[in-house]
This record gives C-alpha cells, sequence and structure tokens, in this order.
C-alpha cells in the first residue's frame, strides 16, 4: 500500500510545522508516520489489545516503508532521523496504538543508541572502527531482513533504575561470552528477532559494577534463551512484556551494540537517552484530547450524531484539557529540542519535568475525557477506554518513573554533585 498517494482523512499532525519551525525532512517522515499510524495501527489495535497478542503485522509493514531503520543513518540505508525527529514520529503512532508505538521504541532505541547517540561518546580509534564494523551488522539485519529488536533491561530489582549492577551476568569466553540471568517486562517477547540485553561483564572473582555495563544483541532462537510466564496487564497489552530467561547462552564479541564501558558512559552523558519512553505517551495524550471534542461534537463513528458540546460544563472541561495537552505539548517539544550530550544541570532536570508532566498528564487526560465525553464513551467498541488504560503505565517505566523523576529533581535542584550537609 503506497500510504503518500492514500487518500485519508488525515488528523493534524501534533507538532504544527510552522508553528514549531520544523523542516520539511521532518514534516514529511512525521507525516508518513501519522499515515501509517491511521491506516495500518488503528485499525487493528483493539484485536490485540483484547488478545493480548503482539501486533506482527505492523511490524512487517513498518520494513517496507522504512520505519524499522527510522533512525539509521542515511549513509547507511536508514531514514536518518536525529532524536528530535524520532520523538516527533513516534508520538504520531501513539495516537493510534500506544502498545505498538512504546514497542517500536524498544526496537529504535537499539539503532539511536548504537548510532547518533554513540557517534557523540568518547571511544579510542580502535574502538570506533569495531564498533562501525558491528553496527553494519546489525543495521543490515534490519534493511535486509525487517529484524526486529527488543530492549529488555528490567530485572525486577534496582538495576533498571539505575543504581546498581545488572544482575545478568555476561562472562567473558573465548570469541565472546556467556550469558545468564532473567528480565521482566520485556516488550515484543517471542515476537523479537533480537533481545537488546543489558548486563554486567563479569570476570571470574570479579565484583559487579555499573560501569562495566554490556548492551548484547543476543538472537531469540540462541540456544539457552526461553520466554516464560503469562502477560494479562491493565494496559499496553499488545506488548506482550513476558519474562525472558538467559541459561548458559552464548554469543560471540560482535553481539555488543556499544564497544565495552560506552553504555555507562551514554546514561550519564546522554540522559536524554531515557526520554525515548515519553513519545508515545504524547501521543495518547492527543488522542485522548481529539477524541472527547469529536465526540462532544457528535462526529465520532459508530456514535449517533448527538451534540453535547453546548453544555458550559463540557466547554470547561475541554477548556482544562487543552491547557493541560498545551503545558505538556511546550515542555516536551523543549526537552527532546535540547537533547544532546552533556547537556547542563537545567536541561536535564527539564528532561525529568517533561517526562513526569507527559507521563503522569497523559492519563490525566484520559480519566477527564471518560468522565466529560460519558458512559456511552467507554465501551470498548471505542478507542477511550484503551487509551485510559494504556496512558496509566507511562509513569511506571523504568529507569524514569514518575517517583523517581520527582525525587531527582528536588535532590538534584538541592544538591550540587558530591554536596551533603555533613
Ligand atoms: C507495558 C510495559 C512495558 C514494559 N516494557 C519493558 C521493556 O520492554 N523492557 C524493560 O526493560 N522494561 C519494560 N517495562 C518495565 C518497566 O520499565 C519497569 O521495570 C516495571 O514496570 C517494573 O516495575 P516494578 O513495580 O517491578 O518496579 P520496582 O523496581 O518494584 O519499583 C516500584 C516503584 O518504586 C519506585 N522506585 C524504584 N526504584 C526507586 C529508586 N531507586 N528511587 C525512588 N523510587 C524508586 C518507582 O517509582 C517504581 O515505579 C515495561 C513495563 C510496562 C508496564
Amino acid at each position: 500500500m503506497n500510504l503518500a498517494t492514500t487518500d485519508l482523512d488525515q488528523d493534524a499532525p501534533i507538532f504544527a510545522p510552522d508553528a514549531f519551525r520544523l523542516n520539511d525532512f521532518q514534516v514529511e517522515l512525521i507525516d508518513k508516520a501519522r499515515r501509517f499510524g491511521k491506516a495500518k495501527l488503528a485499525p487493528r489495535a483493539a484485536q490485540h489489545d483484547r488478545d493480548a497478542t503482539f501486533p506482527i503485522e505492523n511490524f512487517r509493514d513498518m520494513h517496507p516503508e522504512g520505519l524499522l531503520a527510522i533512525c539509521i543513518p542515511k549513509e547507511d540505508g536508514g531514514l536518518g532521523a536525529d532524536f528530535q525527529t524520532y520523538c516527533l514520529a513516534a508520538a504520531e503512532l501513539g495516537r493510534y496504538d500506544g502498545a505498538t508505538a512504546l514497542s517500536w521504541n524498544m526496537h529504535v532505541c537499539s539503532t539511536l543508541w548504537s548510532g547518533p547517540l554513540a557517534d557523540d561518546l568518547e571511544m579510542s580509534a580502535e574502538d570506533r572502527k569495531a564498533h562501525a564494523r558491528r553496527r553494519s551488522q546489525h543495521y543490515d539485519r534490519i534493511l535486509k531482513r525487517g529484524a526486529i529488536y527488543a530492549q529488555p533491561f528490567s530485572e525486577g530489582g534496582a538495576a533498571a533504575a539505575g543504581t546498581v549492577a545488572f544482575g545478568t551476568e555476561a562472562r567473558p569466553v573465548e570469541g565472546g561470552f556467556i550469558v545468564n540471568g532473567k528480565k521482566i517486562f520485556a516488550s515484543l517477547s517471542g515476537a523479537a528477532d533480537y533481545y537488546g540485553v543489558l548486563c554486567t561483564e563479569r570476570a571470574e572473582g570479579e565484583a559487579a559494577s555499573r560501569r562495566n555495563t554490556l548492551y548484547l544483541g543476543i538472537p531469540a532462537d540462541a540456544k539457552g534463551v526461553s520466554v516464560v510466564g503469562d502477560w494479562d496487564p491493565l494496559g499496553m497489552r499488545g506488548t506482550v512484556s513476558r519474562t525472558l530467561l538467559f541459561k548458559d547462552v552464548f554469543v560471540p564479541e560482535d553481539a555488543m551494540l556499544m564497544p565495552r564501558g560506552v553504555y555507562f558512559q551514554a546514561a550519564t552523558r546522554w540522559p536524554h537517552m531515557f526520554l525515548t519512553l515519553s513519545p508515545t505517551y504524547m501521543g495518547l495524550a492527543q488522542a485522548a484530547y481529539d477524541f472527547t471534542v469529536a465526540y462532544l461534537r457528535g462526529e465520532v463513528p459508530g456514535t449517533p450524531p448527538v451534540k453535547r458540546r453546548m453544555y458550559p460544563t463540557k466547554q470547561i472541561a475541554v477548556a482544562e484539557m487543552r491547557v493541560t495537552l498545551e503545558q505538556t505539548k511546550a515542555i516536551w517539544f523543549q526537552a527532546i529540542s535540547e537533547a544532546r550530550a552533556n547537556p547542563t544541570k537545567d536541561q536535564v532536570l527539564r528532561a525529568y519535568a517533561a517526562q513526569y508532566t507527559v507521563m503522569e498528564n497523559a492519563n490525566a487526560i484520559a480519566v477527564k475525557a471518560i468522565r466529560t465525553c460519558g458512559g456511552q464513551a467507554m465501551l470498548k467498541s471505542l478507542p477511550l477506554e484503551r487509551i485510559y488504560r494504556d496512558s496509566r503505565c507511562g509513569s511506571l517505566m523504568l529507569p524514569w518513573t514518575a517517583e523517581i523523576c520527582l525525587d531527582r529533581i528536588g535532590r538534584e535542584a538541592l544538591y550540587e554533585p558530591g554536596e551533603t550537609d555533613e
């Protein structure tokens, strides 16, 4: 299907190109994402949500559109989106299907982090050369075969919050590593071709250290990899985030998606890398608002064309939703625009504030949408109740949960690095 020539009843972009000074490349890519979301994701979202199944056909359809390679540089055959452009495109997908947008983010990060982000970080000339060779294999799998990557970090302990070393360990052996461990909430489990696993490289007798974090692309069909447990959650059901087990899994050195030490450097010097979970929820916030306006105007397909917009209480509720949406868009756009290596303290605090704002406000807008539209609007035949459930999950995403963002903003605003009250 050629999306460019399809006559779809298009929604307006979340971020109007003129108002937000987007360039022609961004406008084109974001338009592509919006058309794709409306044509492909929206019609399939309800069934996958109901059955808690992974929408693999969405990812198969992304391949010919180049969307699996959105952050692979143009010179390597991808679409060449930078951080900000990717975030804007991902928000457009999130409007139509939060679960697919969130899973897509896990995949895209494997290219964004190993690509433009790694290019900003320090490496020896030798490491940079080896990294370029390894990531071209990684890019090739995506470009030629449509390979999909997952991003399983969470383990149920404190590692995903960034405070201790990952419990999943990679023991160095001749030619590679032996990996052992467990990851919980692995979106795309059972569907991904590769798991981009964060683990701790640890030789016999060595103490575990966050500095020795490795980012490994482990083939899903490698011996010793298994998916266990069920998946029947409140929201984001189409992510199918089950538990992964790694039992004596051998991977070659070339499985490193970043050279040794570079993930630790990225987490400290490129902190906006963790803001990439937020675009999905920016899209959900817009979707809840759009639904409410259309519903009150009597324009939602499948509902009687009864207008409810004449009541002052509805108008005030929509006004409040619009104010929250504009506040959310403003801080989020600012934060994704200033993502870079070595951000200032203010930029980092703003990134936490943006993450907190998007994750909390997406659900706040959805809550108000249900109250304002009323009972007929929360039936499962309409997308609003799914948006409501999906949007509830945003604040729980490590490492920047809503609570952790508040915790860090308070502490880092009041203490300079190394300061104590002693
Ligand atoms: C739909 C969905 C998809 C997901 N997909 C993925 C995925 O693909 N890959 C992946 O790695 N993870 C994924 N996650 C996991 C997610 O990032 C969290 O790791 C997961 O929700 C763990 O929650 P928990 O309650 O076990 O966290 P816990 O570690 O028990 O924390 C509970 C809460 O305590 C607070 N807390 C934790 N540590 C600290 C601290 N140091 N300081 C202050 N407060 C703290 C946080 O607010 C946190 O929400 C997904 C989660 C969901 C809901």
